[in-house]
């Protein structure tokens, strides 16, 4: 059995954030992944937005992560000439009663440490947008895009550059939490039989996290959630797009409303919309659920033409929570939650998590230094 410092499950934007860290704290580090390419899972299905903060239950992971991921997303950007775009992004209220909400949206955003939300009148929010509807708007100066696959080549560039390994085509598909080396307790098996012994181990699985841990040999499984999968479904415009900056309803229970992105060329895109399903690969877009977006964008885009919309892509979200239930936050535990050294799951890694990564990954080695 080859032994090895680290071994990291998973290849898409957290894998390698965290695979990274771990190769520049000096460890020996192996990221195993399934497909044969990086990035092919939520990692490349996702609206690219570095999100603010703004949204999530004071003192939450997700509300932590994702404040101090941005600001060390936008540095890494820099640094690394990863292509990336402060675009701003205005939050609009469509109805004099939502006029209101913007003021408990700002306190929510001060309680996360996001500071720099901007009131808006209409008229001031039309003169930055001439084509948008509302009645008033915040200003989140903060918001951006990132090319999430220029992100994710240059961390495992550094990863590498760090003497970590990244070994694709490698499914993992056993787990022995004392079934290693007298040194090296962790046994991880790949599915040709490939058998490694670590000290360290982080399952950043994505969809298939929760599977894996329940499968862990020498884990209590009642610890762990239960999986479930909400589709997000994207519609694109045909043309040019008509605003500059991020455009999102004030949002509403079942989600962030239908809004409206753009990427690092222009393109604009409406969704993703909430879609619970039971199969996590089931990623085809249904078109006749785009007429219900329509409605949707009119109500701060008038000018849609019919028939402008069409089916995009999916991403599929991987909830720990059923439909249900509230919002779950990201679950990440360590030796203190299930009393196995030296190893991390992380559970529930959606939104904000590419916005997050680099935080999380920096949790993940403070867990680790704590559990070792
Ligand atoms: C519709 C949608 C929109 C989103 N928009 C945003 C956004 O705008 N901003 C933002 O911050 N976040 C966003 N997110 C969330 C973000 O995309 C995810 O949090 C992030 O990509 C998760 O990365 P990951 O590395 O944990 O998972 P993944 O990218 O899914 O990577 C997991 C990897 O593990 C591999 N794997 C699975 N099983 C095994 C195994 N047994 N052995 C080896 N490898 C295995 C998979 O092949 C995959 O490559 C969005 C998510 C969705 C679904």
């Amino acid at each position: 059995m080859e032994q090895i410092d680290a071994v990291v499950i998973g290849a898409g934007v957290v894998g390698l954030a965290v695979g990274r860290a771990l190769a520049l704290a000096g460890h020996e580090v192996m990221v195993l992944e399934s497909e044969n390419a990086i990035g092919t899972g939520t990692s490349s299905r996702n609206s690219e937005v570095i999100h603010a903060g703004i949204y999530y239950p004071a003192g939450s992971l997700k509300a932590r992560l994702c404040v101090e991921g941005k600001a060390m997303l936008y540095a890494y950007c820099a640094e690394r000439g990863v292509a990336h775009q402060r675009l701003g992004k205005l939050i609009v209220a469509t109805s004099p009663e939502q006029v209101q909400a913007l003021d408990s949206i700002v306190a929510k955003a001060v309680a996360n440490g996001v500071h720099d939300l901007q009131k808006l009148t209409a008229t001031q929010a039309q003169a930055l947008e001439p084509a948008l509807a509302c009645h008033a708007a915040l200003l989140s100066p903060s918001t951006g895009v990132v090319d999430s696959h220029g992100l994710m080549l240059s961390l495992q560039g550094d990863m590498e550059n760090a003497g970590g390994l990244l070994a694709l085509v490698s499914p993992v598909q056993h787990i022995g939490l004392k079934h290693g080396t007298a040194t090296h307790p962790i046994r991880v098996t790949t599915q040709d039989g490939t058998e490694l012994a670590c000290k360290l181990l982080v399952n950043a699985a994505g969809l298939n996290a929760v599977a894996l841990a329940r499968g862990m040999e020498g884990l209590d499984p009642s610890l762990l959630p239960q999986a479930h999968y909400a589709k997000g479904n994207y519609f694109t415009l045909a043309g040019k797009a008509p605003f500059s900056r991020l455009i999102y309803p004030v949002p509403e229970k079942a989600g962030l409303g239908v809004h409206l992105t753009l990427d690092l060329g222009g393109q604009a895109k409406f969704g993703p919309d909430v879609q619970w399903v039971d199969d996590p690969s089931d990623l085809q877009v249904d078109p006749r659920r785009g007429d219900a977006f329509y409605a949707e964008v009119r109500k701060y885009w008038p000018d849609l033409v019919d028939g402008a919309l069409q089916a995009g892509y999916a991403g599929m979200r991987p909830k720990i929570n059923a439909p249900h239930e509230a919002a779950a936050d990201f679950m990440m535990q360590g030796s203190a939650e299930h009393g196995v050294p030296g190893l991390v799951n992380l559970l529930g890694i959606e939104s904000p998590g590419l916005t997050s990564s680099l935080a999380i990954a920096a949790l993940v080695t403070e867990i680790l230094a704590v559990a070792s």
